[in-house]
C-alpha cells in the first residue's frame, strides 16, 4: 500500500468554551476578514472558520456537554484538539493507515464542513495528536 501524499495542513481544530469570545479574542490580534460560523447539530458542536492564508483555524465549541468536544474540554480544558491534513482520497488514506496498524476512528469517511470528507486517527497512533484526514 502506498504512503499518503500530504497536501498541506487544511486546518487546526481548537476546542473553546465560548465561541463568540474566542472569535473576539483571536480577532483582537489577527484580521481574519469575514468569519464563517456553522452548527453541526448531530456532533453537538458550533464551528467558526478563521482564514489564515492557505489554512484555517477551526474553533470548536460544544452545544452539548456530552459531545466529544464537551468531554474533551471537561477532561483537558481548552486547547488544540486536532490537526487536519489534506489528502487526495480520504478512503484510501483510511486503508493506508489501517494497513500499517494505526488506530483509525472512522472506518468510512464522515461528512465534514462544506461537503468535505473527513476521517480521524486516534492520538495514540500519532504521538498524542488527533489526526484528521481531510478532502478539501
Ligand atoms: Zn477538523
Amino acid at each position: 500500500m502506498d504512503k499518503v501524499k500530504p497536501g498541506g495542513i487544511t486546518h487546526v481544530g481548537i476546542a473553546v468554551l465560548d465561541l463568540e469570545k474566542a472569535i473576539a479574542d483571536y480577532s483582537a490580534i489577527f484580521d481574519f476578514g469575514s468569519v464563517e460560523t456553522m452548527e453541526v447539530a448531530y456532533e453537538g458542536v458550533k464551528i467558526a472558520l478563521l482564514k489564515t492564508g492557505v489554512s484555517e483555524i477551526e474553533l470548536l465549541s460544544p452545544t452539548n456537554q456530552d459531545s466529544s468536544i464537551g468531554k474533551f474540554i471537561r477532561e483537558k480544558g481548552e486547547g488544540m484538539h486536532h490537526l487536519a491534513i489534506r489528502v487526495p482520497d480520504v478512503s484510501e488514506a483510511i486503508e493506508s493507515a489501517k494497513a500499517i496498524g494505526m488506530h483509525v476512528l472512522d472506518e468510512k469517511p464522515r461528512p465534514g464542513a462544506k461537503g468535505a470528507e473527513a476521517a480521524f486517527v486516534h492520538p495514540k497512533s500519532f504521538h498524542g495528536v488527533l489526526l484528521e484526514f481531510y478532502s478539501r
